[in-house]
């Protein structure tokens, strides 16, 4: 399918590897020059790389941490007139309610509710007055089902959910769509990383362990970058510009809901 995107210039935050690198192929596939982000410069140099010589189109490659003042204006101002804004940046770390500090908090808040916003707020004027945007922030599951030991980032990211719902309303009659992307368990470092920490607590190898949390998916496996890219695409393509303020859980079916 024609995404009708060819030549749109793109911010994907976070992006060198993971769920912002599946999304950054994916609009670079559809012709859109990219401006990627991420802490580590090499990683970030090699994905930039990749994605130039596998697609052919223009990348910069901006080495920042986007949940700080400065990163932040540091990528903007590389990036310049944007039309497609995909907001992402690590999640906090899981703990228990019992321990968190007001610091925990507004880290939390900071990196997952607060800079998407300000992303938001620096791109979407430009966006309104050439009457076209996409943007689309990588959340959580965690939105709809709150995960227990992730306090921290159901806390920041209801909080950017309650944003972009109000937002999303004001924006949509200047041709300017915001959505949420919801993931559930994908392979990336992230789930990794979980998942060695389920090994080390009940003293299972890190097969073992995927292999009980990808039983609990009635998929039966982990979503891939390449598929979350796809939706994100979608979402930023011509074809979405009737779908507003929308959260698009892409988990396998392990939400058990109706709605
Ligand atoms: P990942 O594989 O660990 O990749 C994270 C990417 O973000 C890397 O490129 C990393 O590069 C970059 N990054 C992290 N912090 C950054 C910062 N402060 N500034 C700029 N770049 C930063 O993670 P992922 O699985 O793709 O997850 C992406 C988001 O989705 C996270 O917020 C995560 O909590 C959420 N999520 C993931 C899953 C899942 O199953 N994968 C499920 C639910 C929610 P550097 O480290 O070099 O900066």
């Amino acid at each position: 399918m024609d995404l009708g995107i060819k030549g749109k210039r793109a911010l994907v935050c976070a992006s060198s590897k993971g769920l912002g690198k599946g999304c950054a192929e994916a609009l670079a596939d559809a012709g859109c020059t990219l401006v990627l982000n991420a802490r580590g410069a090499e990683a970030l140099e090699a994905t930039a790389a990749d994605i130039r010589a596998k697609y052919g189109v223009e990348v910069i490659a901006v080495a920042a941490d986007i949940t700080t003042d400065e990163g932040r204006a540091k990528v903007l101002e590389a990036a310049g007139q944007i039309d497609i804004l995909v907001t992402n940046a690590g999640g906090p770390p899981p703990g228990m309610w019992t321990d968190w500090t007001r610091d925990d908090f507004i880290k939390a808040l900071d990196a997952n509710m607060l800079t998407p916003i300000a992303l938001m707020q620096a791109a979407l004027p430009g966006m309104m007055e050439r009457g076209w945007g996409r943007v689309v922030n990588i959340t959580s599951q965690a939105v709809k089902a709150p995960i227990g030991v992730l306090g921290l980032s159901n806390s920041a990211r209801t909080g950017l959910t309650g944003f972009v719902a109000g937002t999303s309303r004001q924006v949509a009659g200047s041709g300017v769509t915001i959505n949420n992307l919801l993931p559930g368990i994908h392979a990336t470092d992230r789930a990794v990383s979980l998942d060695t920490g389920v090994a080390k607590a009940q003293g299972k190898s890190l097969d073992e362990a995927r292999k009980q949390r990808e039983a609990t998916i009635p998929a039966g496996r982990y979503g891939t970058a390449e598929e979350f890219g796809a939706a994100c695409a979608f979402l930023c393509s011509q074809h979405a510009g009737f779908i507003v303020g929308q959260n698009l859980l892409l988990d396998g079916g392990g939400i058990n809901t109706t709605l």
